[in-house]
């Protein structure tokens, strides 16, 4: 089986309403690039890249990596990552490169599944708790009044869900307003706060010795992400555990962290950190560093779907990220719907990662 095409779908949602997190930032669209990778076998592989923007990942996939990798057999998965990441004589460490990778690295584990005739999670090693399903948390709550943000965290829960994610992180007495609600409206249910990179040292333990007072699950990217040793100083102060990962890239990345002690839920994002051959082994390194994965995951259904088979074959993983906000290029992209019941989220069964571009809703939103 050789590759014969390498294409991308960029995709782009105008939000009715913003998505506020710390420092007053926010969005009103979502975007997305799909990476197709096609083969003389007319079986075909869908990925995503997430961070860099759409025509980022697109240059990148069409411009640089297509031509290395048209001609070369699809199942040489290892191979074709060092062919995009680790050959050249200047190497694309962190960042778009990266990103773009994990968009052709997740199409190429799908098509080895639907080649295989198997769930790309049997291929990884199978469900490692036997359960067939994830423990999913509701994400996200975004800026807003405390109480409409505490009535959203209550339907959250309502729907079945044991865990929520908020974005706080605009000072500590305007973060202790909303903690205060959040926790008040959904009981003893878990409560993860997401600072979006918000804080220098000093307001992050002001914000940090606050949250313990609300029984908070974890403190998310409370700092920069170049501050490391910040990271482990803090969690050195703080009862409330840290995570942090989603702007890591690679297992080499993610080793400074873990050698620093700076981090206790980490969070690599598959369509980022180097796609599900990379994703699986940070989960791996994680596990040595007696440390959960909870990877990051906050964009369409082809990621969710990646997401969810690296999880399934990683005993270290814990938390699937599942978008609440009524994304519609969510779970409208799996090809047998998604079953999630109180909560947890049954695995995708259908050969490959078990999504489809084709027939779907994708191309409502597609940029030409
Ligand atoms: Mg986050």
């Amino acid at each position: 089986m050789d590759i014969t095409d390498v294409e991308t779908v960029q995709v782009q949602v105008d939000l009715d309403e913003p998505l506020g997190v710390s420092r007053g930032r926010e969005t009103d669209i979502r975007s997305a690039a799909f990476v197709v990778v096609e083969t003389d076998a007319g079986i075909t592989g869908i990925g995503e890249g997430v961070g860099p923007e759409p025509y980022i990942v697109e240059r990148i996939v069409e411009g640089k990596y297509a031509p290395r990798l048209i001609g070369e057999d699809p199942l040489d998965v290892e191979r074709l990552w060092g062919a995009m990441l680790t050959d050249d004589l200047y190497w694309d460490r962190k960042g778009q490169g990266v990103a773009a990778a994990s968009g052709v690295d997740i199409a190429l584990w799908d098509i080895a599944g639907k080649y295989h005739e198997e769930p790309v999670y049997r291929l990884l090693g199978g469900d490692a708790d036997g359960s067939g399903r994830l423990e999913a948390y509701a994400s996200d709550l975004f800026w807003d009044d405390p109480d409409v943000m505490a009535d959203r965290a209550a339907g959250y829960v309502d729907r079945g869900f044991s865990a929520v994610k908020t974005h706080l992180g605009r000072g500590v007495d305007a973060d202790e307003e909303r903690v205060a609600a959040i926790r008040d409206a959904i009981g003893d249910a878990a409560l993860m706060v997401d600072m979006n990179c918000g804080y220098d040292r000093a307001d992050a333990l002001r914000v940090g010795r606050m949250l313990e007072e609300y029984d908070v699950y974890w403190y998310e990217e409370p700092l920069s992400p170049y501050d490391v040793d910040g990271l482990a100083t803090l969690r050195g102060k703080l009862d409330v555990p840290i995570a942090t990962g989603e702007n890591e890239y690679t297992k080499w990345g993610f080793r400074e962290l873990f050698e620093a002690d700076a981090v206790d839920y980490a969070m690599p994002d598959t369509m980022r950190c180097g796609g599900i051959t990379e994703e699986k082994k940070v989960c791996t390194l994680a596990e040595a560093f007696d440390v959960v994965c909870s990877p990051h995951c906050f964009t369409t259904g082809v990621g969710l779907a990646a997401t969810m088979h690296v999880m399934a074959a990683s005993p270290a993983t814990k938390w699937l990220e599942f978008d609440t906000t009524d994304f519609p290029l969510f779970d409208a992209l799996f090809t047998s719907s998604l079953a999630v019941e109180d909560g947890l989220v049954s695995l995708p069964e259908d050969p490959g990662l078990g999504v489809e571009l084709d027939g779907s809703v994708v191309d409502e939103y597609r940029v030409e």
